[in-house]
This record gives C-alpha cells, sequence and structure tokens, in this order.
C-alpha cells in the first residue's frame, strides 16, 4: 500500500464502553506516525474515526449527532464509522449524510488498509463479515494520560440475555492466550502505567478459545513487573468463583473491588432476561467477599423497566439491593434493542416508570457510596493518583475504589501514596490527606 505523500491528521472519538476505549487507542496505535497523525476530536482532521457502541438508542442517536457536527465543520474530512453500531446496523449508518466508510467488528483493525484507499464519495462503503465468522481478537489496551489502562483479554460472549445486542454485534466468546496478555502487560509496565483494568464483554468467561481459566490468567499478571494494580472490570456472579475471591483476598496486586453485573434483585425478572443465576447466588456472593475481604467494594449493574416489570418486582429489587454491603450501583434504563427477544414482550414498562425507577435506584446508589465512605473515614489506604484540579489538589482512587482528593505542593500524579481518609466529599468520596514519608 502506498503511503499517503502528506501526513493526514486522524482524530478519533469514542462512544461505550471501556473496551471501545482500549480498541480505540490500538486501533489510533496501529497508523504508522510517520503518515498519520493523531490530533484532537474537536480540532480539523483529514479523517474522522468513530467508534460506536449499540447497546442504547442513545448510543445509536450520538453516532448521529457526532457525524453531523464533523460534516457541519468539516464538509471535505473523510468519514470512518466503526464498532457495535456498524456491525449491526450498517445500512443505518450509511443513510447518515457524510458517512465515507463503515467497518464491522473484525475490519477495524485494518483501518489502515481502508484508509489508504479512501475516495469521498457520495454512496459510503460498507466493510464487514457476517459477525458468525468473526473468531478473531486482537489485544487491545487504551493509552492517555491515566496511570490506569483497560486491557482487553476477552471479547464476545455465548450467553443470550433477552436485552442484549453485544453477542450480534460481537461474536461468539473468545479470548487472548495468556501469554500474549502477559506480553501485553509488560508493554504496559514499560510504558510505566501502574494499574490495569482487565476488560472483555464477558471476562469471567476467560478461556473460551484456548482451554486456559481466568483465575491462571490473574495469577500470570500478578508476576508482572511494574504493574502494582490489578481490577477485574466486571465480572458474572456464576463465573465469579470462591478461587477468584480467595485469590484477590491473598493478593497484594489484585484489588479488592468487584463490579458484579446483577441486572434485578427479582427471581422472576432475571428469568425473564435469562440471566444464569438467583439472587440468592449474588447475595452468597457478597457475603462471601465480605467475609474474606472486609472493606472490599462491591459495585452492582441495574435495569430498571424491563419487559413485565411490576411495580412489587422493582420493589423487590430495591429492598433487596437496600440490604447488601454493596457500595455502588451503575443503574440503566431498559432500552429495547431491536433484534433481541427483550424488544418484543409483553409487559412494556412506560418512560416515565423506567426514569422513576432509575431515580429510585440512584438516590439508592448515592447512600451507599456514602456508607462505604464513612464506614471508610479516619482509616489509611494507598490511593493511585490519576490527576490534578490544577488548585493544588490531587484524586486518585484507593484499592477498594473510593475517589480521595488530597490537598498537595508536590505533583503526585501516577504515583501510589498513603493517605488518611478523612471526611466525605460532596462527589460521592472522600477528602483525605497525604501521610508524611
Ligand atoms: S452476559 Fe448477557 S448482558 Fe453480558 S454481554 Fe453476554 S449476553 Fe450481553
Amino acid at each position: 500500500m502506498t503511503p499517503p505523500s502528506q501526513p493526514q491528521r486522524v482524530a478519533f472519538h469514542t462512544l461505550g464502553c471501556k473496551l471501545n476505549f482500549a480498541e480505540t487507542s490500538t486501533i489510533a496505535r496501529s497508523l504508522p506516525a510517520e503518515s498519520y497523525i493523531r490530533v484532537p476530536f474537536n480540532k480539523e482532521a483529514d479523517i474522522y474515526v468513530i467508534n460506536t457502541c449499540s447497546v442504547t438508542t442513545s448510543a445509536d442517536r450520538k453516532c448521529r449527532q457526532v457525524v453531523k457536527k464533523i460534516t457541519g465543520r468539516h464538509p471535505d474530512a473523510f468519514i470512518v464509522v466503526v464498532g457495535c453500531y456498524s456491525q449491526l446496523r450498517p445500512d443505518e449508518i450509511a443513510s447518515i449524510p457524510g458517512v465515507d466508510l463503515i467497518l464491522g467488528t473484525n475490519e477495524k483493525f485494518d483501518l489502515l488498509r481502508y484508509i489508504g484507499k479512501r475516495k469521498k464519495s457520495d454512496i459510503p462503503k460498507i466493510e464487514s463479515c457476517d459477525i458468525s465468522s468473526c473468531e478473531t481478537i486482537t489485544p487491545s489496551w487504551s493509552a492517555g494520560e491515566r496511570t490506569r489502562t483497560f486491557l482487553k483479554v476477552q471479547d464476545g460472549c455465548d450467553y443470550s440475555c433477552a436485552y442484549c445486542t453485544i453477542p450480534l454485534a460481537r461474536g461468539s466468546s473468545r479470548n487472548i492466550p495468556i501469554k500474549e496478555c502477559v506480553a501485553e502487560a509488560n508493554k504496559i509496565a514499560e510504558a510505566g502505567i501502574l494499574e490495569i483494568v482487565l476488560t472483555g464483554v464477558n471476562t469471567g468467561d476467560f478461556g473460551r478459545t484456548t482451554g486456559e481459566s481466568f483465575i491462571d490468567l490473574l495469577s500470570a499478571l500478578t508476576e508482572v513487573e511494574g504493574i502494582e494494580r490489578y481490577r477485574i472490570s466486571s465480572i458474572e456472579p456464576n463465573l465469579l468463583t470462591s478461587g477468584i475471591i480467595d485469590l484477590v483476598a491473598g493478593s497484594r496486586k489484585l484489588m479488592p473491588h468487584f463490579h458484579i453485573p446483577l441486572q434485578s434483585g427479582c427471581n422472576s425478572t432475571l428469568a425473564r432476561m435469562k440471566r444464569r443465576y438467583s439472587r440468592e447466588l449474588f447475595a452468597l456472593k457478597v457475603k462471601e467477599i465480605t467475609k474474606k475481604i472486609p472493606g472490599a467494594g462491591i459495585g452492582a449493574d441495574v435495569i430498571t423497566g424491563f419487559p413485565g416489570e411490576s411495580d412489587e418486582e422493582f420493589k423487590e429489587t430495591f429492598k433487596f439491593l437496600k440490604g447488601l454491603p454493596l457500595s455502588y450501583l451503575h443503574v440503566f434504563r431498559f432500552s429495547e434493542r431491536p433484534g433481541t427477544p427483550a424488544a418484543t414482550m409483553p409487559g412494556r414498562v412506560n418512560e416515565k416508570k423506567r426514569y422513576e425507577r432509575s431515580k429510585l435506584l440512584s438516590y439508592l446508589s448515592d447512600s451507599l457510596t456514602k456508607e462505604f465512605c464513612r464506614r471508610a473515614s479516619g482509616r489509611e489506604s494507598a490511593v493511585l493518583f490519576e490527576g490534578s484540579s490544577g488548585k493544588g489538589h490531587y484524586s486518585g482512587f484507593t484499592e477498594n475504589y473510593i475517589k480521595v482528593t488530597v490537598p498537595s505542593q508536590e505533583r503526585i500524579t501516577g504515583t501510589i501514596r498513603q493517605v488518611v481518609l478523612n471526611s466525605l466529599s460532596d462527589a460521592g468520596g472522600v477528602h483525605g490527606s497525604l501521610k508524611q514519608l
């Protein structure tokens, strides 16, 4: 392929999850620096790449808005749309004025090849293979100013939760071999990054294609020199084994922080969602964590307004969550995704109810976080500082994922420091002070 005679300016924009951020970074790194200069998304570029998501309706809408913004400012720019929305609805994207190229789940990692021969035309080009033939997996990790990176170790999912489009967009469960994950972690350590968040679509399902296991991955990664902290981005309750909890309990590098998707605290809603566990199993996991790792941070995802979720069922969820020692909730309003069984299920919950239930759970989340932070106040904790507010204040996260802000004259971004946790902050975290060395 002939490289462009003049270096081309390329800008990237990411919508959606951590996996998308990791993949955008990897796609950007795949472009040779002598031919392609990366510029911020709000600056003028020759090529704009939008990495899309399809999990909610707003993700689709956001993609349209972003394209409109670019075409308004830079009508001659070449616009590429990649990611889950591209894989699922290429024709829909092709109808957005200004889009030139649409790359599916596999093809996005070949961006260089496609933009090398680009030509602006009225008819957008779609390059996307059938998702059932998508068996490759590209190691990806996000890079930037941060001291924490998201490393993709797994992709795709073999589950078929009734509301989810991800298996349709990302294909079946597959993973990167442990040896390669370790090699990527070594590269991350060389870049001076101290914390890795292990990311995937169904991360705990790691090993499906290589016959390895997630617990072996965790053990191997803790041997990598230079990486001080690992977090598991999220793990399904049915895949969170006692072995994993024990390993985290006994490790200095595996952070005492679990994010477990619950989705509903009502067993009949869980059954309609086609989730693979009961609320009792979820509660047992939480109990086991808190017994073996006192003070561990535990977060959960919850969906409100799933079809058929009656007021009683929602109350059951609310009561269940209120009774658990969780530290935060991520609340999502159910949205009908075309092509999923839930989109056409009877018992539609109106938007107002979805919204009200989300609000109630968000309040609950705030009070769970406050209570968690209050229990931690007065204690000491190791904090990895990620950034500064610019006014002599720095913020970062404790091992159990409490956001901490401290005053400091010294520049402490990218360092791990002992901090005394003092008082609750308005931003759902804690004000602390550095322990003097
Ligand atoms: S576990 Fe369920 S919700 Fe998660 S990616 Fe797989 S199908 Fe989607």
